[in-house]
């Protein structure tokens, strides 16, 4: 009889705890998962999948438009925000339902509550204490808002899942992944949008040809970018709105003002200070690369240790974490070369470095490109233009990154992931036959390089 009530107790019930718990169960440990709102987490409940829904829902607009060009014609078609928040509910609670027996499945215990760490061996739940050998915090993080005044009138992405009528304008604070996505989301739905973002151009991070191809086509499909712009403060203002920004002659009059202002990890109130587990000043908890904490029988994965913020991410590292400790195989997970995409419209996709990381980490590189018009826009009509690119390190001619602005690149991107992932080279892929005729294709037969970094 172990001297523990359980062998691994997780905190959070959301991709990476419930990934940790289900394989620790497989490896014949006991386990236990806290959640005290509902299992399936930030990605599932709030977060990627209802977003890729409502990202469909908001895409229908164009594909209308576009059937015309095909011969079809298309009445004029209505859009019930209402129906598609039920029809989205409905999904989200299928797949929380999904997410309970995944785990009643595997042998592991749900314990609806919040848990507090008390010290490094117990956690305490409705009052009661509960002990674990290991114990593993995947608590994942909490949208974050400016001090400004009035910011407390303004909604984040959380509120926006869940909002009673589609708001006719909108003004988005931030110029990251959820600021983009969400901007392409209501502006599809019919919204007036306006993003306002602090920075010289979108999307810090990525590559900057990507970077101002998407604002050009968010631009094009009359979403109002403001760069270089802070909101100072948000009054009430008749049945909306007021927003002052650092810019004294721009003033956005809006229904709905919704921050996008990044994610904080989620440790406030968890007992994790006082248990000795250190934090850094953004109240992640430091790990190594195993996942552990200064108190060694203490654990992270996710958001919470506020390095990639990416589901697949902490699926992995609740994975390795579980490996570790209950299968004889100590794992990391390597935070290198993570394909990425942002579903904005035309959705990015990504794997590898930048042009500019590429340059700094090998010094010369060659960039190939391509700017086309898609093939289905030819009839349809639409301007809207499909951006690559190839990033390639001179000396192994290695690709070391791959970029898409474009319909599909999300799926192109994964694959290309694969073969970057594994170090090809550009000549094998130019080796691989294109398949004709699609976007993808671009990727083996791009041949014009422009050198950088000489
Ligand atoms: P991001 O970190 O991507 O973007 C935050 C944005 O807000 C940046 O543009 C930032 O500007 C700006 N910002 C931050 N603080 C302030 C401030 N005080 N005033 C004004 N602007 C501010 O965070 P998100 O909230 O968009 O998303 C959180 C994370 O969730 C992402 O980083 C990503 O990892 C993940 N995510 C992934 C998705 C996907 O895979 N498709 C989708 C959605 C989220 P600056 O650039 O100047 O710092």
């Amino acid at each position: 009889m172990s001297e523990y009530d359980y062998d691994f107790f997780v905190i959070g019930a959301g991709s990476g705890g419930v990934r940790a718990s289900r394989m620790a169960a497989s490896f014949g440990a006991k386990v236990a998962v806290a959640e005290a709102y509902r299992p399936g987490g930030t990605c599932v409940i709030r977060g990627c999948v209802p977003k890729k829904l409502m990202v469909y829902a908001a895409h229908f607009h164009e594909d209308f438009e576009d059937a015309r060009g095909y011969g079809w014609s298309v009445p004029e078609a209505h859009f019930s925000w209402p129906k598609l928040i039920e029809a989205k509910d409905r999904e989200i609670a299928r797949l929380e339902g999904i997410y309970e027996r995944l785990l009643a499945n595997a042998g592991v215990t749900l314990l609806r509550g919040r848990a507090v760490v008390v010290d490094p061996h117990a956690v305490e739940l409705d009052g009661r204490r509960i002990t674990a050998k290991y114990i593993l915090v995947a608590t994942g993080g909490w949208p974050v808002r400016p001090e400004i005044p009035g910011a407390e009138l303004g909604i984040s992405s959380n509120e926006a899942f869940e909002l009673k009528q589609l708001p006719r304008r909108v003004l988005m604070v931030g110029g990251g992944y959820i600021a983009v996505e969400f901007a392409g989301i209501f502006r599809g739905l019919g919204a007036e949008v306006t993003l306002s973002y602090r920075g010289s151009e979108i999307l810090r991070g990525f590559d900057d040809d990507v970077r101002k191809h998407l604002r050009g086509e968010i631009e094009a499909k009359g979403i109002k970018v403001l760069l270089r712009n802070e909101i100072t403060a948000i009054e009430k203002h008749g049945p909306g709105y007021r927003v002052r920004t650092s810019d004294v002659d721009i003033t956005v009059d809006c229904d709905c003002v919704m921050f996008a202002t990044g994610r904080l990890p989620n440790t406030a109130g968890l007992g994790l200070k006082a248990a000795g587990v250190e934090l850094d000043e953004n109240g992640a908890v430091v790990v190594d690369e195993h996942g552990r904490s200064s108190v060694a029988s203490i654990f992270a994965v996710g958001d919470v240790t506020h390095r990639v913020q990416l589901t697949p991410v902490a699926i992995r590292e609740g994975s390795a974490v579980a490996n570790t400790l209950f299968n004889n195989r100590p794992t990391t997970v390597s935070h290198h070369n993570i394909p990425s995409a942002v579903f904005s419209q035309p959705p990015i996709g990504t794997v590898g470095d930048t042009e500019e990381q590429a340059i700094a980490r090998y010094g010369r590189v060659e960039v190939y490109q391509a700017t086309f018009r898609p093939m289905k826009h030819t009839l349809s009509g639409r301007a809207e233009k499909t951006y690559m690119k190839l990033v390639v390190e001179e000396k192994t001619q290695k690709v070391v990154g791959a970029h898409m602005v474009g319909p599909d690149a999300p799926e192109i991107i994964q694959g290309i992931g694969i073969a970057v992932v594994a170090g090809l080279t550009k000549q094998q892929f130019d080796d691989t036959v294109g398949i004709h005729p699609t976007a993808a294709e671009e990727f083996v037969t791009m041949r014009e390089k422009v050198l950088r970094g000489f």
